[in-house]
């Protein structure tokens, strides 16, 4: 194990350039999902310590919105190659506090450097433009302009992707943010964060606090200081957030659930959807918003999909994700191991077949067997309910149109799949599927330069590609008469 080379280190809030404690004095335990144990702790914010954010938040964008996007980029793209330098230091970090297997760890840390390299580029691409006038001496201008000081709340699940993708877009268009990070993986963030101020970051730009999260968005979201909320999370809280934003008239940005179908149809090529699917279930424990969860599969495909799944899923090593031959690490979160129980139990209840896993793996840990339920009727919860965990539903479809109808029938519409190799069938399942991001015979979703946002329940706004940096922009209109 690569445990030793490390020590894992207790998280303090990051206020005017300052790492520090909480005013209260108060911190919140952090845990070893592996183990159990208690690892460290992060200082729990109180409201003097936001007042302290928020001032600073004020100041930081002052400055940073004055810092030209030339050298905007330069000091964030010295922040990705400080976040790659540290790669296995913060991997460890990550793992220890998250579960991952490391190498996961490893990919989400480079992964978040690309995307701090994408948005350093598009810094410099804020473009306005000049609109041709009615009369000869008038000119009209139209600008963008950073929205403003920005709060974020971010989940546990990719503890380092889900921050950077908002900080990026801020840091680009010269917003300055709050950073509310998840309490249960705080120092994998932290470290992102410190990559940036270490780059040159001036203080006050980024602020990074923890606590409880209901009291902080409470008081953040509702603050004249804040223009922009960006929130990843569940659709219920997002919708409460949303609805706050709403009545304060902020600017948001709301990456929700999902509950994502993967089709595959006879003629798709059935070996390549086994394993391309299977892996991306089984990646991050299936603790993914887009994890592909209802596999709607055609009738001659169906019995091969399904062995080739129960297979997978056996031959899977799950253990602690600092081990090098781990494959899948445990759940984030104890509650997690209940609620699926739940979910499953509901599902055999009504009919379905558990025909892999179904149960919790030993007494220490939140590690859960890979598990497959085949034939899960439509009115199971785990149907309709976000699992969060690495369980697929395995259902029989007979044509393209019933697994379009089953696609959409949910209200989330995040990220959809699909394997075949007819060509209409992509034209109609790149048209007709209700979801944000569609991949089609190969997992091609997440990248820096493209969209990565859903629609319906799943929120609204892209996080992703040259769409993402718009939401951080306000668009200004100047019209000159030059006599
Ligand atoms: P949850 O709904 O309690 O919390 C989800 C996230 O929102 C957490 O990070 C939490 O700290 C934060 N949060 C909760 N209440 C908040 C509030 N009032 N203000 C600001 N932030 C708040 O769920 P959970 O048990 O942590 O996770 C399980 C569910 O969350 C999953 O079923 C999934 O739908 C959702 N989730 C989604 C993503 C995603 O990537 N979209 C990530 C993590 C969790």
């Amino acid at each position: 194990m690569a445990e030793a080379a490390y020590t894992y280190t207790d998280t303090k809030l990051l206020i005017d350039g300052e790492w520090r404690d909480g005013r209260g004095g108060r911190t919140i335990p952090v845990m070893d999902p592996a183990t159990g144990d208690e690892i460290g702790t992060v200082a729990h914010a109180v409201r003097e310590d936001l007042d302290a954010a928020l001032a600073a938040a004020e100041r930081g964008f002052a400055t940073w919105s004055k810092v030209s996007a030339f050298e905007r980029a330069k000091i964030m793209r010295r922040a990705a190659d400080l976040l790659r330098a540290r790669k296995d230091q913060i991997a460890w970090l990550m793992t220890r506090e998250q579960g991952k297997p490391l190498a996961e760890a490893g990919v989400e840390i480079m992964a978040a450097a690309d995307i701090i390299d994408w948005f350093a580029e598009e810094a410099r691409r804020s473009y306005g433009q000049i609109v041709p006038a009615r009369a000869a001496n008038v000119r009209q201008v139209v600008t963008k302009e950073p929205v403003g000081p920005v709060a974020a709340f971010t989940p546990w699940n990719f503890p380092i992707n889900q921050v950077v993708r908002k900080l990026s877009a801020a840091l680009a268009t010269g917003c300055s943010i709050i950073v509310k990070a998840p309490e249960e993986t705080p120092a994998s963030p932290a470290e992102l964060i410190r990559a940036f101020q270490d780059a040159g970051v001036p203080a006050g730009v980024i602020g990074l606090v923890f606590g409880v999260p209901a009291e902080i968005s409470e008081y953040l979201i509702p603050h004249p200081v804040i223009r922009k909320i960006s929130f990843t999370g569940s659709t219920p809280i997002g919708k409460q957030l949303a609805a706050l934003a709403g009545l304060h008239m902020k600017r948001a940005t709301m990456e929700l659930g999902g509950h994502a179908p993967a089709i595959v149809l006879d003629d798709a090529d059935l070996a390549k959807a086994v394993k391309s699917l299977a892996g991306s279930k089984l990646r991050n424990a299936g603790q993914v918003c887009i994890s592909p969860t209802r596999f709607l599969v055609q009738r001659n495909a169906f019995d091969g999909f399904v062995d080739g799944f129960v297979d997978t899923f056996r031959a899977t090593r799950v253990g602690n994700g600092l081990e090098a031959d781990t494959q899948m690490g445990p759940l984030a979160n104890e509650r997690r191991i209940p609620a699926l129980e739940a979910l499953i139990q509901d599902a055999v209840d009504r009919g379905a077949e558990l025909r892999t896993g179904g149960r919790r793996i030993g007494n220490t840990g939140n590690f859960f067997e890979p598990t497959v339920l085949a034939n899960v009727p439509t009115d199971a919860r785990v149907m309709n309910e976000e699992p969060f965990g690495p369980l697929a539903i395995i259902n029989r479809i007979d044509t393209l149109d019933e697994a379009i109808a089953e696609a959409n029938r949910l209200p989330f519409g995040l990220a959809a799949y699909a394997f075949t190799s007819s060509l209409e069938a992509e034209h109609r399942l790149s048209t007709e599927i209700e979801a944000g991001m569609t991949t089609i015979n190969h997992i091609g979703l997440s990248l820096p330069e493209v969209p990565f946002g859903g629609i319906k329940d799943s929120g609204y706004g892209v996080e992703g590609g040259s769409e993402a940096t718009e939401a951080y922009l306000i668009t200004k209109f100047v019209t000159v008469s030059a006599s």
